[in-house]
């Protein structure tokens, strides 16, 4: 990846993500076409799957066969395997009728980090990562058709998704990207850089 030029955490970072527009303005849209987790992730997810049975409503399947697509082989993700998680009634197969996930909501119950069983891809939507990059999924925020469509009170993608970016790079991590922000953003005052998202 020779695009981007700043790494941090071994990830190289898209500076759209500080002068790009957004608002997150819809029920869960984004869970409609599920996710891909790590191997490890789905274990965890399986490991609460009596829990998770519990919580679910009657749009969703306690059928635990019926929750994830076979493993695949891919090394963008940490143990080398993702496995999708199916569609269930136009839905993430943990999505439930109000437009919540049932793992954060199991997490919440239980007084946990709200994010303890989520997969860090829907953490980090409307970000993701693409060929080492720590980029903005315009491809996925493109297809949904309620998903940033407001025209006003839209922050940049990084002040809307602080904690999700704090959460992927951790506090250093974070506290590197903050200082980054700085130093592009001033660069495209003194007009050294341009704001390709203009
Ligand atoms: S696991 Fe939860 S947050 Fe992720 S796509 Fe499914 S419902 Fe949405």
């Amino acid at each position: 990846m020779e695009k981007f030029s700043k790494k941090i955490n071994g990830w190289f970072i898209d500076p759209q993500i500080f002068t790009y527009k957004f608002i997150c303005n819809c029920p869960g849209e984004c869970c409609y076409y599920g996710v891909y987790a790590d191997y490890k992730e789905y274990e965890t997810i399986l490991s609460i799957k009596d829990k998770i049975i519990d919580n679910m409503d009657e749009t969703q399947t306690k059928d635990v066969s019926k929750w994830f697509e076979p493993p695949e082989k891919d090394d963008d993700f940490e143990s080398g395997i993702a496995v999708g998680t199916e569609i269930v009634n136009g839905k993430c197969t943990f999505l439930d009728k109000n437009g919540r996930c049932t793992l954060q909501k199991i997490a919440l119950q239980e007084g946990e980090y709200k994010w303890k069983y989520k997969p860090v891809y829907c953490v980090l939507f409307p970000l993701t990562t693409f060929e080492g990059a720590l980029t903005i999924d315009t491809e996925h925020i493109e297809r949904l058709p309620n998903c940033n469509t407001e025209s006003c009170n839209k922050l940049t993608m990084f002040e809307a998704c602080r904690e999700e970016l704090a959460h992927f790079l951790g506090e250093e991590g974070f506290e590197e990207l903050k200082n980054y922000r700085e130093e592009y953003l001033n660069e495209i005052n003194i007009g050294v850089k341009e704001d390709v998202t203009k």
